[in-house]
């Protein structure tokens, strides 16, 4: 959890800003202050919008809140007071007046978009006396008593920390009774003897009587906004988008526009494309005769927006007009709210849309057709990591299937899982390997966690613009909406759909391309790359200076590393090589080897079947430059360890089990992640690597003669001091040349080293005149220089990093001080000794965005990740190198 900020803070000179048409005070670049809800609200004010008038509370107020224990200076209240009656002057209403009351919503707003992650409190301002003058006022008592329902509802959640289940139940108790089905069915009476069975309930359950007077509200309101900052769903939504805890969020309090006052009125959310494929086409919901988050709460199933323009047509044209201005304004795809009271359209609130990857990549092509962005911002503009999405299988069509139902297709991929209802659930059955399906009638920000473990997210309700829809295309997840043929069954744990009975734990396959769900498990197949992936990969690659290569171990993946874009081999584990069930006896037998012959003997047997491999390596490359690292991890990782493997093992080879045993026993290390592994192994038995040196210049002897020109990377790993890598590097020299006047050929090629110990790094200089070449083992340096065992530190590490220890997991994002310190005195020192040293890196790291843009600025020569991460490499290269440029 984090802990309280009690950080000093200094009174900031103006904290709050007013916006109303003519008088915007803020602007579009003051997200940090004013949080991109306030700071839109007021940039779509001054270029003369219609949005209600109101102000922001900036998030400086948010520091002081928590510094000062969770309440609010008391100089804030006079500027709010003072903001509030300009509101009230501007449209001629008053706070808390009998006749012709002022309402206010309350909203949240952080620097960064938290969809559904605050609380938002709407129609504050309401209590039995100004009920009545809104009334009055508007003719039309019915939807002032909704309001003040809908008022209380929302306050005794939001701020008296009610359960506000017990109220909706209510509510739903008294439809039954009725005999009706939607809200908008109630009657006045009704509503008046809701909001009083309301109000003797909030006193009933905490204790406390609903508060009457206006200025109570208010203040309870904006201290709960506050509040929410530091919910549980809030933090764990921070940290998965890597939200700062310090930025805060923003208060925005707003004159109400009401969608709820009859069929002349409404609400709705659009995006001015189509954030699923991306297509150019308005897209969005719209509720007659409801409010705020009817739309999003999936209350009621909302109507496409294409029949807005046949309902109301006159605003429907004034949205037309908006939509595009905000687009072209903002140059990029918009996720706007907006509110029709009676046919006067009101704008809410408009932010960059969150798009799934397919949409990204094709709104960033046509935006760049349209001359409305360069291939520079395009560039800029995407998330490298999201592109993962667009590289995992889809279902196969041709797979025989069940269909179980068709939902709304609310964010694309193939996935399939077994069932469960909650989302605790969700989070257990990941934690024990299963893979599940999220299945809710709709989900609210309390199902973050429970969304996070899931493959993928089926609801029964809501539309395209749920809270289910918009957080799953915001994570790349699968997702099937509105499915309304699903019935779901929270009490027993089932769902029901074609007459099929699902208990928790049966599976079923989403397609979140579709909106199928199918009965069990469907196949997949590999995804097909469209046009604006390939055009937009070629544009990063024209943009790129860092190279991308791939590890990768086998045919297969480098294959499926060439077909992404892959310019070489960066890492190629050869003792993945002698895992396969026909060589692991010959690798055992070398290892229990008592003597050299012996060990020569065994030897003999894998030198054919690495020179094959290799062989087969190198041609896939065709010519790209393949570095092979020779073996690296203890020798007792090979071996057989119960007694009955050893048993079967001793007899395959004819050999004495007692003695395996006791070989097998005297491998034992206690720390083997510091033991005898890496060139230790070639120190004290140099026959293992003069094997692999052998079958390498065997099969670029082989392929030079074919007529391939290639120059194999010869890397020696965990290299600690200058002395052992000039000692190996001549043994693996000797044997190249050996091979070389054996065959008759000759070829060019570079015996390197791993740099993944402290020591080699700070001694880079004399290790390097030995080196044609460096790469950087990122994740052995983390652990060695952190101290940090990999396999051990998953217990505590997550910790560390909700505590703000770590920023992030030093193993997915190089800890760019400690062990990017070291990596960059390691290029730094090697260039010394040898100007045109090539360095690369190939630990994880070489995958991910944060650590690319770092290795671009210590001046690495290419990274190396796995296969599915190339292209996200080739894009965050191209982004980091043109971000560098800017600087
Ligand atoms: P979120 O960040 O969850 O989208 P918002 O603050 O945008 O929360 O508000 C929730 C809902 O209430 C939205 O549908 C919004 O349009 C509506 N809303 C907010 N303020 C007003 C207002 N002043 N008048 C009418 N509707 C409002
Ligand atoms: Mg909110
Ligand atoms: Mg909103």
């Amino acid at each position: 959890m984090e802990t309280t900020n009690t950080k000093t803070y200094t009174k900031p000179e103006k904290f709050v800003y007013y916006f109303a048409a003519g008088e915007a005070e803020g602007n579009a670049g003051m997200k940090n202050t004013l949080g991109g809800k306030g700071a839109n609200l007021a940039e779509m004010t001054a270029i003369g919008l219609p949005v209600p008038p109101g102000f922001t509370i900036s998030t400086d107020i948010c520091t002081a809140y928590y510094a000062e224990g969770s309440k609010l200076p008391d100089w804030v209240k006079p500027e709010v007071l003072k903001a509030l009656s300009r509101v009230e002057t501007k449209i001629g209403k008053k706070f808390g007046d009998t006749t012709n009351p002022l309402l206010v919503s309350v909203r949240s707003g952080a620097r960064a978009s938290m969809p559904g992650m605050m609380d938002t409190i709407l129609n504050l301002g309401l209590n039995d006396q100004t009920v009545e003058g809104l009334a009055k006022s508007s003719n039309n008592p019915r939807f002032a008593w909704d309001s003040y329902r809908r008022f209380i509802q929302m306050y005794s959640d939001v701020v008296m920390g009610m359960n506000s289940s017990l109220l909706e139940v209510t509510l739903e108790d008294l439809k039954a009774e009725k005999g009706i089905h939607l809200d908008t069915d109630l009657s006045t009476d009704d509503l008046k003897k809701l909001v009083k069975k309301f109000k003797d309930m909030v006193q009933q359950m905490t204790g406390q009587s609903f508060p009457s007077d206006p200025m109570e509200q208010l203040w309870g309101a904006i201290n709960a906004v506050f509040k929410s900052w530091n919910t549980a769903r809030a933090i764990t939504y921070r940290e998965l988008h890597d939200i700062p805890a310090a930025w805060g969020t923003a208060v925005n309090v707003q004159s109400m526009v009401f969608g709820n006052l009859g069929d002349d009125s409404a609400t709705g959310v659009a995006f001015t494309r189509d954030p699923s494929t991306g297509a150019k086409k308005f897209y969005g919901e719209f509720l007659v005769n409801a409010q705020g988050e009817d739309v999003v709460a999936g209350i009621r199933t909302p109507q496409p927006i294409s029949l807005l323009s046949e309902i109301m047509p006159e605003p429907y044209k004034d949205l037309e007009t908006i939509y595009k201005k905000l687009e072209t304004y903002f140059k990029d795809m918009q996720d706007i709210e907006f509110t029709i009271e009676k046919n006067k359209l009101w704008m809410l609130q408009t932010r960059n849309g969150k798009r799934t990857a397919k949409a990204a990549l094709q709104i960033a092509c046509d935006m760049i057709d349209e001359k409305l962005i360069t291939e520079e911002e395009a560039i800029l503009r995407l998330d490298p990591s999201s592109l993962d999405q667009l590289l995992h299988p889809t279902l196969d069509p041709k797979a025989a299937k069940t269909i179980l139902a068709k939902g709304l297709p609310a964010s694309p991929g193939g996935v399939c899982g077994q069932i469960v209802f909650t989302p605790e659930d969700a989070v257990e059955w990941k934690e024990q390997g299963k893979k599940v399906i999220l299945v809710r009638i709709e989900t609210s920000p309390e199902d973050i966690a429970g969304m996070v473990a899931a493959q993928g997210i089926l609801t029964s309700r809501g539309g395209m613009t749920s809270h289910a829809a918009v957080v799953a295309r915001g994570m790349g997840k699968c997702c099937v909406a509105g499915c309304s043929e699903v019935e779901v069954d929270y009490t027993n744990e089932q769902m029901r759909a074609k007459g099929y009975n699902l208990k928790k734990g049966d599976v079923i396959t989403l397609d979140g391309s579709t909106g199928e769900i199918y009965l069990g498990e469907v196949k997949t197949i590999e995804p097909k790359l469209d046009g604006a992936f390939d055009r937009l990969m070629k544009m990063a690659d024209g943009v790129r200076r860092l190279k991308v290569r791939t590890n990768a171990d086998t045919p297969k993946d480098a294959q499926t590393a060439r077909n992404f874009g892959a310019e070489g081999i960066g890492l190629c584990r050869t003792e993945h090589m002698f895992f396969g069930a026909d060589r692991i006896d010959a690798v055992r037998e070398m290892i229990i080897a008592e003597t050299k012959s012996e060990r020569e003997r065994a030897l003999e047997k894998l030198l054919p079947m690495q020179r094959d491999d290799f062989y087969q390596l190198f041609k896939i490359m065709e010519g790209f430059p393949v570095t092979i690292r020779l073996l690296d991890p203890p020798l007792h990782e090979f071996v057989p360890h119960t007694d009955e493997e050893i048993q079967h093992f001793a007899q395959r080879v004819k050999m004495d089990a007692n003695r395996v045993k006791a070989k097998i026993q005297a491998l034992h290390e206690f720390n083997p992640m510091l033991g005898h592994r890496g060139c230790r192994l070639a120190v004290t038995f140099p026959e293992i690597y003069q094997m692999q040196s052998r079958a390498i210049a065997e099969a670029a002897a082989k392929l030079t003669s074919e007529g391939m020109k290639l120059v194999p990377e010869i890397m020696i790993p965990l290299i600690a001091t200058a002395k052992e890598l000039e000692m190996l590097r001549a043994q693996t020299v000797a044997v190249v040349e050996t091979v070389m006047k054996e065959t008759k050929t000759k070829f060019d090629y570079q015996v390197g080293t791993m740099i993944e110990l402290p020591r080699a790094a700070v001694t880079a200089h004399e290790i390097a005149k030995h080196a044609d070449f460096f790469s950087f083992g990122t994740n052995d340096l983390t652990q060695t220089t952190l101290g940090l065992s990999r396999d051990d530190s998953g217990r505590f590490l997550g910790s560390y990093v909700s505590q703000g220890i770590f920023a992030k997991d030093p193993f997915v994002s190089i800890d760019q001080v400690g062990v990017g310190t070291l990596v960059k005195t390691g290029v730094d020192l090697g260039r010394q000794a040898k100007g045109q040293l090539k360095v690369g890196v190939c630990g994880e790291h070489g995958g991910d965005p944060d650590s690319i843009e770092f290795f671009e600025n210590v001046n690495l020569d290419y990274v190396s990740c796995s296969p599915f991460r190339v292209p996200i490499a080739r894009l965050a290269a191209a982004k980091a190198h043109l971000k560098r440029k800017k600087k």
